[in-house]
């Protein structure tokens, strides 16, 4: 395992017996005095656990971090220290993987489509794997990176995902030999095929189709002399553990389809691209309620309706419901009366709303509601829209899993303290 350097990064460590939520408490406190801006926190310890997971059931995959689903430096740099690759989507991916210690052999740049001058920054700096899936991308990249290991990105059925990608990429089954000739006509070296079944895959049997599907691209490529020696499963997983199908089904379908279509010994490495499986369930958000409107007894509703204004939403951290408004990440559990409750962001666009469906006891200005499983596509995904800051992210771990992970003593150990109004979800 590589070092963690906790110089480079801004770590609080829990207190002993101490949890997240004590945590937040006092950092609410702490702000309460002052500001009151949105905050994450982000659990390293959830994160490690997540790594040792993967690692028990899926021991013949090698995770590809998708930096794209949250690229808060300490989250990579704890990744990276694990021993996990990376995936990168451009050149500022790459660079940040690169600045945090991460060697280029460790990185696929995994984005069908690139701009030259991404594919140069890419050659200088060593970064040789990377995806294609159309001629012109062939015809780029041998002319900005001739001598990179090209990974074949081909189509596969996403109809079971949340959000489907295979519309937009990756290239037919009957367009793949097309495809591998003209590789060979170019000179260029194609070592592998990849998919993705589409993000939050709800049928683990998606991904034994595909695997099915990248045998057939790997016969055609044998048959035309190529020798591929890589299978990349791509991303999909869920990160949070109530999700519909549960990892480890998932795993156990893809460890079966491994082993009958890409036995043991076949001399094929696999690797896949997990984002959301990784950071979903480590970060918590915090917003702090920053208006209130009561609705009396709205037509065709006999009751109260609360209206809250909160500071962070769609144009923040939580974009993500736009895409997916029923992920209704806000169920706390209070025991006092509640009411349906309406939860709009910060700025003046209507469509900064993030449910209206919730039950809440009624909060009063200046309350907090935590909100978790907000990993990712959050952090990396928010604007200053309407001049409103993004929100900082604290990360927290345990003094036992820095010791046991990173082989470090604790220096400095922060007191938490516990603040009653919170509501958690
Ligand atoms: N790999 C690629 C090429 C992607 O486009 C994505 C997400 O869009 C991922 C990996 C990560 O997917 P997920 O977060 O579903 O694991």
């Amino acid at each position: 395992m590589d070092g963690f350097d906790p110089e480079q990064y801004d770590v609080d460590f829990l207190d002993r017996g101490g949890t997240v939520h004590d945590f937040i408490d006092n950092k609410i406190k702490e702000l309460s005095l002052g500001c009151s801006e949105p905050f994450h926190v982000a659990n390293l310890d959830n994160l490690v656990k997540k790594y040792v997971i993967w690692c028990n059931n899926l021991p013949r995959v090698k995770p590809f971090y998708a930096v794209k689903c949250n690229d808060t430096p300490t989250v990579i740099g704890v990744l990276s220290a694990l021993g996990t690759g990376f995936d990168c989507a451009s050149k500022a991916e790459i660079q940040l993987a690169l600045s945090l210690g991460v060697t280029p052999d460790r990185i696929i740049y995994a984005h069908t489509i690139k701009a030259e001058s991404h594919i140069k920054y890419a050659r200088t700096h060593g970064v040789q794997m990377m995806t294609f899936d159309n001629q012109e991308e062939l015809s780029k990249i041998a002319r900005c990176h001739a001598r990179a290991k090209l990974v074949l990105r081909i189509t596969v059925d996403d109809s079971k995902a949340v959000r489907r990608l295979n519309t937009k990429f990756g290239a037919s089954l009957d367009s793949a030999g097309r495809l591998l000739q003209r590789a060979g006509e170019l000179g260029l070296d194609v070592v592998g095929v990849s998919f993705h079944v589409g993000c939050q895959c709800t049928d683990s049997r998606a991904y034994r189709q595909a695997i099915a599907d990248a045998r057939q691209v790997f016969n055609i490529a044998s048959l035309m002399g190529f020798q591929l020696s890589l299978l990349d499963i791509g991303g999909g997983f869920s990160g949070n553990e109530n999700f519909k199908v549960k990892f480890e089904e998932v795993a156990a379908t893809i460890n079966l389809a491994l082993d009958d279509f890409f036995p043991v010994g076949c001399g094929v490495q696999i690797i896949a691209e997990p984002g959301r499986y990784y950071v979903e369930s480590a970060f918590t958000l915090a917003v702090n309620v920053i208006a209130k409107k009561v609705i009396m007894e709205e037509e065709g509703v006999p009751d109260r309706v609360m209206m809250y204004y909160v500071n962070d939403g769609v144009y923040g951290s939580l974009s993500f419901l736009i895409n997916d408004p029923t992920s209704g990440c806000i169920s706390p559990y209070l025991q006092r009366r509640r009411y349906r409750s309406v939860i709009w962001g910060p700025t003046c666009d209507s469509l900064d709303k993030l449910t209206d469906s919730c039950l809440l006891p009624e909060l009063q200005v200046g309350e907090w509601l935590l909100m978790d499983n907000t990993g990712a596509y959050t952090v990396c995904l928010a604007t200053d829209f309407n001049g409103f800051e993004k929100a900082h992210v604290y990360s927290v771990v345990t003094p036992e899993t820095w010791r046991l992970k990173f082989g470090m003593e604790v220096k400095c150990v922060c007191v938490c303290v516990c603040v009653s109004t919170v509501c958690t979800s």
